[in-house]
């Protein structure tokens, strides 16, 4: 005997919940944007221009945003610039 499931069903209060977790996601990126700091030496990364994005030589190719002296110490360390 077949047994007969009922499809999911998506009521607004779901939707709801779904776009606070969206607006949150995004008050993370905004957060984390104005609090950025540098991943070498910790120093904030005020504005956008003091900021730059680098390239790890070690193999699994992570970035790590850095400041604008790390910046120049990375690339003699072999670091590349994301493009
Ligand atoms: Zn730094």
């Amino acid at each position: 005997m077949a047994q007969i499931f009922s499809l999911p069903v998506i009521d607004k209060s779901s939707a709801r919940a779904v776009e606070a977790v969206a607006s949150n996601v995004i008050g993370v990126a905004e957060f984390l944007e104005a609090h950025a700091r540098c991943s070498l030496c910790g120093a904030p990364l005020t504005s956008p221009a003091e900021r730059f994005t680098m390239v790890s030589p070690f193999g699994n190719g992570g970035r790590v945003t850095v400041c604008r002296a790390c910046h120049r110490a990375a690339l003699g360390e072999g670091y590349r610039p994301a493009v």
